[in-house]
């Protein structure tokens, strides 16, 4: 069985400073937790640069630096968006595509969060996607129905060769900000799916992709999550802004 390197990324939102960068990168440092996995940040993009150079400064080069979003076109009138040029010449080398909240609060569709997949995959950055389902759609039973659709969005841009460098984020959106994560047996079952689907679409990936878990995840649940046979990591919010608890959620992984 292919051996997959755990992953811990924080996605940090609208939250964060230079002195948090610091923080971080001190306390990664000092804890020697990106020896065994990739630990990756995603800090506000006004920070990119900033992280990108304490980074080289403290001989960090392995922690990533992820842009938390981009735009899906390469330059233009679009006052306050980001492209992907930018955020790989500010240092980015991943990209957080379709996070719930850029779905919900600023209504991307599963196209354009393709668009901008493949928009990273093209520059050579790594793209997470993320997917998940409303609370609506887990009461009515149809998680599977909806992450497939999520998927196969990107399928049909960039056809199966899209699945071979990327990361995936299973982020149920009932958990995502809300203290109450997937029991671990619940998320398993829905990482297995995935990994079943990207295995019908791209049979060589399967066993080699990264499906990332998010939502509540904290110190006190993070290893019962990530001792799931599929869940590859996570992907983190609150606990990732206080250094502490996001140091003990990757001594997990
Ligand atoms: P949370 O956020 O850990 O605060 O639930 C996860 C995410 O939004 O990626």
């Amino acid at each position: 069985m292919t051996k997959r390197m755990p992953v811990v990324a924080a996605n940090w939102k609208m939250n964060g400073s230079r002195a948090l960068v610091d923080q971080i990168l001190r306390q990664v440092k000092q804890s020697g937790v990106c020896q065994d996995i990739e630990v990756v940040i995603s800090p506000p993009a006004t920070l990119y640069s900033y992280f990108d150079q304490q980074r080289k400064n403290d001989s960090l080069e392995h922690v990533f630096l992820a842009a938390q979003n981009i735009n899906e076109l390469d330059s233009g009138a679009l006052t306050g968006e980001i492209s992907v040029g930018l955020a790989k010449e500010s240092g980015c080398q991943w990209v957080i595509c379709g996070h719930s909240e850029r779905r919900s609060l600023f209504n991307e569709s599963s196209k354009v969060t393709a668009q901008k997949f493949m928009k990273a995959l093209n520059a050579g950055l790594k793209p997470i996607l993320c997917v998940g389902e409303t609370t609506e759609e887990h009461e009515q039973g149809k998680t599977f129905s909806s992450l497939t659709a999520q998927i196969e969005a990107v399928l049909h841009l960039g056809g199966k060769q899209a699945f071979k460098d990327c990361l995936i984020a299973y982020e149920p959106i009932w958990a995502v900000g809300t203290g109450k994560a997937a029991p671990p047996e619940m998320a398993q079952e829905v990482h297995r799916f995935i990994r079943g689907m990207i295995g019908s679409i791209c049979p060589e990936t399967a066993a080699s992709v990264r499906i990332l878990y998010g939502g509540s995840v904290k110190p006190e649940n993070a290893a019962a999550l990530f001792s799931q046979p599929d869940i590859d990591g996570g992907l983190i919010g609150g606990a990732s802004l206080v250094p502490e608890q996001f140091i003990k959620i990757c001594q997990s992984a």
